[in-house]
């Protein structure tokens, strides 16, 4: 193997610091041997799962106070759900605890109506692709980058995640196209481009589960019709979590989930909600509308 490969290998492991400082806190909480005998999720590219939370209250500490008070909601398997709501309602939490960083104190989530305590932790975690708000592009050629997700991915499969995240605009303008050195050391790109490239990556392992905890940054009209295209091509194979931020992401999605203060409040379209929620009807007017993201928190992962 080469340098390179090498290092995209290592990588591949801790697709991200907070990803592997997550995992290592995981692996302080969680009990070392299984109680009962895992059974490892279907194979790659298997269908898309569905997912279920469960009166489930969760803290971070014994000595925090709970942040989850009683979730509850319901996933069937394909289309986008947008999880929306004031900044520390507990929204990037629900992703924690689906890829079992940590595990609810009360209450269950169940993936394909059994209990995620049953998967193989590993299997699990294969089977879901979680691209972060601030999703790293590392120095390299964009090649590299993508292949952090698989690297033993096909070079036809390489070039369908391109087009599916609309990367192929960008891979015609490069100099190089995939071999364009990219990352600080190379061509700069977006955040809008970045967070593609990190749904490429995520798409090369074929998840059955697709969380995405959109930037909060803002995108230029380009970038945001690619982004909302993306991922509805995205939900018609696989399920889609999005923690959104954008009107454009919202408008698409196929249910929203509104949460605030550690419950889940309401549960519908944009247009039921708008109507039919107060709480969501201000932060459509006041946030998403306003400035064409939600910016309580922007610049701040939340
Ligand atoms: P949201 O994504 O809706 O803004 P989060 O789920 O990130 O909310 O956070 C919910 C609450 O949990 C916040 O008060 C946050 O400070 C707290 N929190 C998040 N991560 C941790 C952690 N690792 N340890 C302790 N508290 C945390
Ligand atoms: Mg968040």
């Amino acid at each position: 193997m080469s340098p390179i490969q090498q290092v995209v290998g290592a990588i591949a492991q801790y697709q991200s610091g907070s990803a592997a400082l997550a995992r290592i806190e995981e692996a302080r909480r969680l009990p070392a041997e299984p109680v009962t005998e895992p059974a490892p999720l279907p194979g790659p590219a298997a269908e898309p799962a569905s997912l279920a939370f469960d009166g489930v209250r969760f803290r971070y500490a014994e000595d925090l106070p709970y942040i989850h008070h009683g979730v509850t909601f319901a996933v069937p398997p394909r289309g986008m759900t947008a999880f929306v709501g004031p900044s520390g309602a507990g929204k990037t939490t629900v992703f924690s605890l689906i890829e079992r960083f940590y595990d609810p104190d009360a209450g269950t989530i169940a993936v394909d109506g059994r209990d995620l305590t049953d998967w193989d932790v590993s299997a699990l975690r294969s089977a879901i692709g979680y691209v972060e708000q601030d999703a790293p592009v590392l120095s390299g050629s964009l090649r590299d980058n993508l292949l952090l997700g698989n690297p033993d991915a096909g070079e036809e499969e390489l070039l369908r995640a391109v087009r599916t995240t609309r990367l192929d605009s960008l891979v015609e303008r490069l100099p190089k196209g995939l071999e364009t050195l990219v990352g600080h050391r190379g061509t700069k790109l977006s955040g809008g481009e970045r967070q593609r490239v990190a749904i490429a990556r995520a798409l090369l392992r074929r998840p059955r589960l697709l969380l995405l905890d959109e930037a909060t940054s803002q995108l230029d009209a380009v970038n945001e019709a690619a982004l909302r295209d993306t991922v509805a091509d995205v939900a018609r194979t696989t399920t889609v979590l999005v923690v959104a931020h954008r009107l454009s992401t919202v408008t698409a999605a196929d249910r929203i989930v509104v949460m605030d203060a550690g419950l889940v409040r309401a549960v519908g379209t944009h247009r039921e909600l708008v109507t039919g929620d107060p709480l969501y009807a201000e932060l459509a007017a006041t946030q998403f509308l306003a400035s064409g993201g939600l910016v309580e928190d922007a610049g701040v992962p939340s």
